[in-house]
C-alpha cells in the first residue's frame, strides 16, 4: 500500500496512480492517540487499521497526484536519523574533493560509518516535495543527496540484524540536502527545508527486499545519481541494529541510509527529480530562501 499526506494534512491511498481520500480514518486514529505519544499515531496504527483503509480507498473517489500538494508522508516523525558515508563510492568523491568539505584544514575525524554514526537533521528541515527547498547560503556550496529511507514501524531499542525488518513500516525517497562548509554535520543538514520526503510512504510488504533497490536523481533533466541499494555498507537491517544501540526508535521515524556517488551543487531555478519504480517519483524545486 502507498500512503500519502497532502493538501490541508489529508492521508490518501494511491491506487493506479490516483490518490483516494482516507482523512477519516486519520482523524479516528487520531483522536485515540495519546498526546504524548512517541512517534506518529497512524504509522502506529497500521497493523490494525490497514485492511480497512485499503477497503475505504476502493470506494473513495480518485483524486489526480498532480492536483495536489503532497506533503511528507509522516505528519509526527519522533527523529529524523541519517547515515553518513553509507556508499564507498560517495566516500571516495568527497576524499578527492577536500575543499568541498572545507574539513581538510582541521583533525579528520575517523573514517567509516562505523566510527562516525548515525547523526540527526532536524525534524523542522523535513517538507513535502510540493514544498521545494529554499537556499539559505547561496554563496556557499549547496548538495543534492537523493537517498533511500527507511520509516520505522514500532517503537524499539537494541534490535537485533535478525529482528530488525519486524521494526520496518515502509520506505520512502528522500533528499538529504548540505551546505558544505566546516560547522557540524547535523547544523549543516538541518537548514529549514532541507530534507524533502516523498512522495508517499510503501508499506514495506511492496518491497520485500529493500537490498535491491534502484532509484535515481535528475538534476535539470540530467541523470546525477544512479544508485543500486546492494551498495550500501551499512544494510537495512544493520543501519536499524546500529542506530538502535544508541537511540529507542518509534514509529514513523525516518531513516535516511547514506547518499550514493554523484552528489552535486544546487541552484536556485533548478529542479531535482527522484525516481525509483518501487516507490515513486518527485520533483523538488530548488529557490532562493526570502
Ligand atoms: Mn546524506
Amino acid at each position: 500500500m502507498k500512503l500519502c499526506r497532502f493538501d490541508e494534512d489529508r492521508l490518501g491511498v494511491v491506487v493506479d496512480g490516483s490518490i483516494r481520500d482516507i482523512t477519516d480514518i486519520q482523524s479516528e486514529i487520531r483522536d485515540k492517540a495519546a498526546y504524548d505519544m512517541k512517534g506518529d499515531a497512524v504509522v502506529a496504527a497500521l497493523p490494525e487499521y490497514r485492511e480497512r483503509m485499503e477497503v475505504a480507498a476502493n470506494s473513495a473517489p480518485e483524486i489526480a497526484v498532480s492536483d495536489v500538494k503532497l506533503l511528507p508522508p509522516i505528519a509526527r516523525q519522533c527523529k529524523t536519523m541519517a547515515a553518513p558515508v553509507n556508499y564507498e563510492a560517495h566516500v571516495a568523491e568527497m576524499a578527492a574533493q577536500p575543499h568541498i568539505t572545507g574539513e581538510d584544514k582541521g583533525p579528520r575525524r575517523p573514517s567509516g560509518i562505523q566510527n562516525q554514526g548515525i547523526f540527526l537533521k532536524a525534524n523542522s528541515a523535513v517538507v513535502g516535495p510540493s514544498e521545494g527547498v529554499a537556499i539559505r547560503f547561496p554563496d556557499r556550496r549547496n548538495d543534492h543527496e537523493v537517498e533511500f529511507v527507511i520509516i520505522i514501524g514500532k517503537t524499539g531499542s537494541r534490535i537485533k540484524r535478525e529482528d530488525a525488518m519486524d521494526y520496518v513500516a515502509g520506505y520512502t525517497l528522500g533528499l538529504d540536502m548540505t551546505v558544505r562548509g566546516i560547522e557540524d554535520r547535523s547544523f549543516r543538514k538541518s537548514c529549514d527545508g532541507y530534507a524533502p520526503v516523498g512522495p508517499w510512504m510503501v508499506t514495506a510488504d511492496e518491497i520485500p527486499d529493500p537490498g535491491n533497490v534502484p532509484f535515481t536523481v535528475h538534476l535539470n533533466g540530467k541523470l546525477q545519481q544512479d544508485a543500486h541499494t546492494r551498495d550500501l555498507i551499512f544494510d537495512v537491517p544493520r543501519l536499524i541494529e546500529f542506530a538502535s544501540e544508541f537511540y529507542t526508535i518509534h514509529p514513523g521515524d525516518y531513516l535516511f541510509t547514506g547518499s550514493p556517488p554523484g552528489v552535486s551543487e544546487v541552484h536556485p531555478g533548478d529542479v531535482m527529480h527522484c525516481a525509483c519504480d518501487l516507490i515513486g517519483d518527485m520533483s523538488v524545486a530548488v529557490r532562493a530562501a526570502e
